[in-house]
């Protein structure tokens, strides 16, 4: 069977769907990613700027390298993709997503069971009294200040932080309880992020990616499916009754 049609009739027949995504889900939406030759900023990479180092040694570029991906997000709206995964959710069809992304998209499409693996953009939060700010602080001032004198960093996790332990706690259920799991968009070298799909695998979930190139885990997916997110779902949507 040709690899969508098997993928819609897998979505049917699973009781326990559960959809991973990575910065590729939200690349059709005008957002780049990291990895990417497109994903790169002022000719450095992101992986470096968005890391506890960066904001400590240069907290300049820091600052300015979040004030551009808030002012790319003002101009981004979720892809028919994001909307797609929103309707599975209202039908039953899957049980939520573990994301990545920290640009809410998955939100504003109108899914609701969503675990926020690193955070999110729309927040911003003082390092020293941990008080939770609206993301435009971050475009107050050059370099943000809390009224306690701390430095106000984006609600994001950074290269470097620890992820938060009710997120990973509400990651490991899904990806315990999940029968079919599927990767959207992510090259996987992320780690801890990137145990979730080997952890569904193990406990005998299959395992389907989605992505553009090649992923760390492409060894262990039952089902491989080259193509952009957006273009992926809208094609196994037809197929799904
Ligand atoms: P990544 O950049 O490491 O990998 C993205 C993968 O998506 C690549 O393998 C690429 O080939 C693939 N891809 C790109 N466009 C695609 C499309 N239209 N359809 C299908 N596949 C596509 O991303 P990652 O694995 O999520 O890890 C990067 C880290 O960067 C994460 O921690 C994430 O928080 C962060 N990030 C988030 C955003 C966002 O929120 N939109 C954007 C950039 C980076």
């Amino acid at each position: 069977m040709e690899n969508i049609a098997l993928l819609a009739k897998w979505l049917q027949d699973s009781q326990s769907t559960v959809v991973f995504t990575g910065a590729g889900m939200s690349t059709e939406a005008g957002l780049p990613d990291f990895r990417s030759k497109d994903g790169l900023w002022k000719k450095k990479d992101p992986r470096q700027l968005a890391s506890i180092d960066a904001m400590k040694r240069n907290p300049e570029e820091f600052y300015d390298f979040y004030r551009m991906r808030l002012h790319n997000l003002g101009l981004a709206d979720p892809h028919k993709g994001h909307k797609i995964l929103a309707q599975w959710e209202q039908r039953g069809l899957i049980k939520g997503i573990i994301t990545q992304n920290v640009d809410g998209l998955h939100h504003r499409a109108g899914s609701n069971n969503v675990v926020e693996l690193h955070g999110t953009l729309r927040e911003a939060v003082c390092i020293k009294c941990q008080k939770v700010y609206p993301s435009d602080k971050l475009l107050e001032e050059k370099i943000p200040q809390c009224d306690c004198q701390g430095k106000i960093k984006p609600g994001v996790i950074l290269f470097g932080e620890r992820l938060p332990v009710d997120a990973l706690e509400k990651a490991d259920t899904l990806s315990r309880e999940s029968k079919l799991f599927i990767v959207i968009g992510s090259s996987l070298e992320v780690s801890p992020a990137n145990y979730f799909p080997s952890l569904a695998r193990q406990m005998g979930a299959k395992l389907v990616i989605i992505n553009l190139e090649p992923t760390m885990l492409d060894y262990e997916a039952d089902l491989l499916i080259k193509g952009k997110a957006g273009e992926v779902l809208e094609q196994v949507e037809k197929l799904v009754k």
